[in-house]
């Protein structure tokens, strides 16, 4: 299947980016799906609307949702108590859409609009300080595909972001090294003539 098909499969799926489907993500599952290596009825935030939705796409029979992978919740979106927050950062990692504002040692907030729900921030909070709360709006229709676009573009920004700070450290590295490395040839040139000046020195005395 084109490229268009993981597009088209990936925009129907709700961008939570949670992981339950079993993939790092909704695009990935997307890929997956138009490659044959997982069904359509795994991803729960989706639930049978999307499931639904992708069988009609792809032209096969539709199937009731795989429970082995979760339930169908009601949209919601994390909330620090802030006065217990520790400042540890280990939300920030977690959360596929950078949807957590903080710094080391700085009590952290979510950003509500761009939290996707996806709960992979509550595990590593060390203290137990994040707590879901239910998504008002919930049942809008214009409002979930609002949240669902901008949860997508953030995931994608920040897959790109890693990227480009993987290559930036690699080429970091790779300068230090040839830098030690340069100094090293420095070093063994300067030691040799120190070396040759002596014998130079030796012979004429
Ligand atoms: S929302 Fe979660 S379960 Fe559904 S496709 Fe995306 S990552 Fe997978
Ligand atoms: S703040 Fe937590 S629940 Fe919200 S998107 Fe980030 S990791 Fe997921
Ligand atoms: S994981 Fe918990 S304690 Fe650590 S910064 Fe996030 S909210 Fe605060």
């Amino acid at each position: 299947m084109s490229e268009n098909i993981v597009e088209e499969i990936n925009s129907i799926l709700p961008q939570t980016q949670c992981g339950q489907c079993n993939y790092s993500g909704c695009k990935p599952y997307a890929i997956a799906i138009t490659q044959g290596k997982a069904d359509i009825n795994q991803c729960p935030p989706g639930g049978e609307k999307g499931i639904l939705k992708i069988a009609k796409l792809i032209g096969v029979d539709f199937k009731p949702l795989n429970e082995e992978y979760g339930i169908t919740k009601p949209k919601s979106f994390a909330f620090i108590n802030e006065e217990a927050c520790i400042g540890c950062t280990l939300c920030i990692s977690a959360c596929p859409v950078d949807a957590i504002l903080g710094a080391t040692k700085k009590m952290h907030t979510v950003i509500e609009e761009e939290c996707t729900g996806c709960d992979l921030c509550l595990s590593p909070c060390p203290v137990d300080c994040i707590e879901m709360l239910p998504v008002k709006a919930d049942d809008n229709e214009i409002f979930v595909q609002n949240r669902s676009n901008l949860a997508r573009s953030r995931y994608e920004f920040r897959l790109e972001r890693i990227k480009r700070d993987k290559k930036e450290a690699n080429a970091k590295r790779k300068l230090l090294s040839s830098t030690r490395e340069k100094s090293k040839l420095i070093n063994e040139k300067r030691k040799s003539i120190t070396e040759a000046l002596a014998r130079i020195k030796k012979n004429e005395s």
